[in-house]
């Protein structure tokens, strides 16, 4: 295909092979997420929310490629499936309140805000988190709430939440977000597993406050920062 400036793409066309793409990846791991697909609500959410006005201007030509891209401050954009595959997991709906940590650009905290009733969403980098606010204003998402701070704490004042999504990896799950969690919901996040390995984790919390954890399946994100972590 050769290279048009932006404002002559279609990006309409775009975003529906990338929903394709996203779908055929679902059907390919099926094995081990245990979904052969994603909820179609999930698929609409990702069809709607415009990639390349999450992505900077020297990456938007790539915005629709199934990766993830460089967004500065040594962070990335997530890799659209897996985005999908964990709003999926996390199955937020319009009554819900939803927490994220690690805005980064705000390309998942708009997903999951086609879906959920508010997202509250949390980003340690205020670079990143001023930048989001304003995209996400500027695009017309009113059901956000956005902070700078550091997500191993979660946002008590916003508690309690029907899902939580993390997407930066930690060393285990931080306890506040359990106890941040409604019996019911769905707590997303990935975990270091052993030397460089990670592996994404679906917890669910009983009615008896306890959560019970499963592997779905290898990931790479960048690392969850904190005090006692490098930066
Ligand atoms: N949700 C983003 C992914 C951003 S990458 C998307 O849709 O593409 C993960 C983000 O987590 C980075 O911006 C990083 O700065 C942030 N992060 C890392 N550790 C954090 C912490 N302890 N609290 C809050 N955000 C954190």
């Amino acid at each position: 295909m050769p290279k048009l400036p932006d404002a002559e793409r279609s990006w309409v066309a775009e975003r529906q092979r990338l929903t394709d793409e996203i779908a055929g990846d679902a059907l390919a791991t099926s094995g081990m997420t245990g979904r052969r697909s994603f909820a179609p609500a999930i698929m609409g959410a990702v069809n709607r929310v415009p990639r390349q006005e999450f992505v900077p201007a020297e990456h938007r030509g790539r915005a629709y490629e199934n990766v993830p891209l460089p967004i500065g401050h040594g962070q990335t954009i997530s890799q659209p499936y897996i985005v999908a595959l964990m709003t999926d997991l996390a199955a937020p709906t319009k009554g819900d309140t939803v927490l994220e940590i690690g805005t980064g650009c705000g390309y998942q905290t708009a997903v999951l805000a086609e879906l959920a009733g508010t997202v509250c969403s949390i980003e340690i980098v205020p670079e990143l988190q001023i930048a989001a606010a304003e995209r996400l204003a500027r695009l017309g998402y009113r059901n956000v709430a956005l902070a700078t701070g550091d997500g191993h704490r979660g946002w008590p004042e916003k508690a309690p939440f029907d899902a939580i999504v993390v997407t930066a990896a930690a060393d285990a799950i931080p306890p506040a977000l359990i106890d941040q969690l409604k019996p019911g919901g769905r707590l997303v996040l990935p975990v270091r597993s052993g030397p460089g390995r990670q592996h994404l984790i679906l917890g669910e919390k009983g009615a008896d406050g306890e959560l019970r954890t499963r592997p779905i399946l290898p990931v790479a994100f960048v690392p969850f920062r904190g005090p006692l972590e490098p930066s």
